[in-house]
């Protein structure tokens, strides 16, 4: 599969000539070639979508809705190419692929349809004037992804920014180009106006050229945390608005009151969905002591049942980590995890076909014994990598769960619902579930604090975001 830049409506070689391969997670193997965009591709993406915002913008929100609603209804037509092409340059399971990014890829323009229609200005009365508060488009925008949930985070983006009236260039991970592809043939299909929505492929060198570039007015960028400051670096000095949606390491807590059987499941979930390679996933677990070992013998259980194999088979829970590089850094882990005095419980080599074995696979790997405040415990791993500690009171769950430079996410569990409020109410993040993980509602605010990022997406935060409000104020005394 030989990919192209989608340029001002049309498929483009990029004009750097230059070409990656790209590999299969779960067999190692290539799977097909990306550009490697350069300055010319960049700008030529940049002019397209800066010619075509004055007409997109003037556009009635109901008619930019009626466009989104077209995406959405062709994309659910693609939904098992989506699945297919995702599980394929992830390595994440189908069925995952099937439930989590093809159906929420399809829901992102359905909802922003919806809201960008119910959207009206806003008014208030003086006694002498009216107020009128008005969004409108920022500008170009540039839309940077990372490669753990591709399709789910460009449709979260593309959807908000071009329904406020923004025109846009995006640029996906250069290790999971195929689903931003597919979304281009798409637009392509159902006839998008030329230059709204663009495309180049490329690496961090291709992102940083959009970031930087002067005809960039708002940069909106999900990805690991020392990008994101040389992203913000790169956009702050132009006074560009800016959204990071950045790392995690987030806390699972586990009260002795807690319905340990749903427990067990809902904590094995948040650690090792997509192969631990969700910003979200509860990669600490903290455990009440009065019923750690109880747990642990359960946990473990849960955790050595997963069947961990080919990412197309539907009966796979965990699929191959993204690259080489990436498997080699959370073995990393796992060496400085017994350097630090940790014990692995479980976890090593997997065991695999054949035809599989060139691929990036690690089996998840439970660490216990280590000290809250060693690397292991307060960095973000991203992978099938969780530790587990242990807790005698309310005040030290919380004082351990806020001890990382991270503040994303974190989950609560206990049958007592009072505590499990005045704990998350403690916990330094953008969100904390009480029972439950990646439960998710597109009204309410995403993102996180410290190290995690700047700003929220989702709802009415994402409407915000992608546009600038206006204030008219009229005097009729
Ligand atoms: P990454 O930071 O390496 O890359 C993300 C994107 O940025 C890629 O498209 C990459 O090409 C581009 N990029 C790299 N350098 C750049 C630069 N200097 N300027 C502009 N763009 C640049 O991240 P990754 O490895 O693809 O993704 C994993 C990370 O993403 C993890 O840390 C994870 O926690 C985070 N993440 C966060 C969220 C969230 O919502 N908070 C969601 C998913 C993933």
């Amino acid at each position: 599969m030989k990919l192209l830049n989608y340029i001002k409506g049309k498929f483009e070689e990029p004009e750097s000539a230059e070409w990656m391969d790209n590999l299969s997670p779960s067999t190692g193997k290539v799977i097909g070639s990306v550009p490697l965009s350069g300055e010319s591709d960049v700008k030529l993406a940049i002019a397209a979508a800066r010619e075509a915002l004055p007409e997109w913008s003037g556009m009635d929100p109901s008619g930019r809705a009626e466009w989104l609603d077209r995406i959405a209804d062709c994309l659910e037509e693609k939904f098992e190419e989506i699945a297919y092409l995702e599980s394929l340059d992830t390595g994440k399971p189908i069925s995952l692929a099937r439930s989590v990014d093809a159906t929420r890829s399809v829901s992102n323009f359905r909802f922003f349809s919806k809201m960008i229609r119910d959207m009206e200005d806003e008014i208030y009365e003086m006694e002498d004037a009216t107020n009128i508060v008005k969004l409108r488009a920022v500008g170009v925008g540039a839309l940077i992804t990372p490669w753990n949930l591709p399709l789910y985070l460009l449709s979260w983006k593309v959807a908000p920014a071009i329904g406020m009236g923004n025109t846009v260039v995006c640029k996906p991970s250069e290790l999971t180009p195929l689903t931003a592809d597919l979304l281009m043939r798409v637009i392509d299909e159902v006839g998008l106006p030329s230059g709204v929505v663009n495309l180049v492929h490329g690496n961090g060198n291709s992102g940083s050229m959009l970031t930087g570039s002067p005809d960039v007015d708002l940069v909106s960028f999900t990805g690991g945390t020392s990008t994101g400051a040389k992203v913000a670096q790169s956009a702050s000095p132009q006074f560009k608005k800016l959204s990071l949606e950045l790392g995690g390491k987030n806390a699972s807590i586990v009260f002795s009151d807690c319905d340990l059987e749903e427990t067990v499941k809902g904590v094995t979930r948040a650690a090792f969905l997509n192969q631990g390679q969700v910003c979200l996933c509860g990669s600490r677990i903290l455990v009440e002591d009065s019923i750690y070992d109880r747990f642990m013998e359960m946990f473990v259980e849960s955790v050595e049942s997963m069947v961990i194999g080919d990412p197309m088979d539907d009966d796979t829970e965990l699929g191959a980590l993204i690259s080489k590089q990436h498997l080699q850094k959370v073995q990393g882990y796992v060496s400085l995890a017994l350097e630090e005095g940790g014990q692995i419980v479980t976890g090593g080599e997997p065991c695999l076909p054949k035809e599989l074995e060139g691929g990036n696979w690690m089996s998840p790997t439970v660490i216990t014994g280590l000290g809250t405040e060693t690397r292991c415990s307060t960095e973000e791993v991203f992978g099938p990598f969780v530790t587990v500690h242990r807790f005698n009171s309310e005040h030290e769950a919380i004082e351990i769960a806020n001890n990382t430079r991270y503040g994303l996410a974190g989950s609560i569990w206990t049958m007592d619902l009072e505590k499990g409020r005045r704990v998350a109410e403690n916990i330094h993040s953008g969100m904390v579930w009480v029972n439950t993980w990646l439960h998710r509602d597109l009204r309410v605010p995403f993102g996180g604090v410290k190290d995690s990022g700047v700003g929220r997406e989702g709802g009415k935060w994402s409407l915000g975001f992608f546009s600038e409000p206006l204030n008219v104020c009229v005097r009729h005394d």
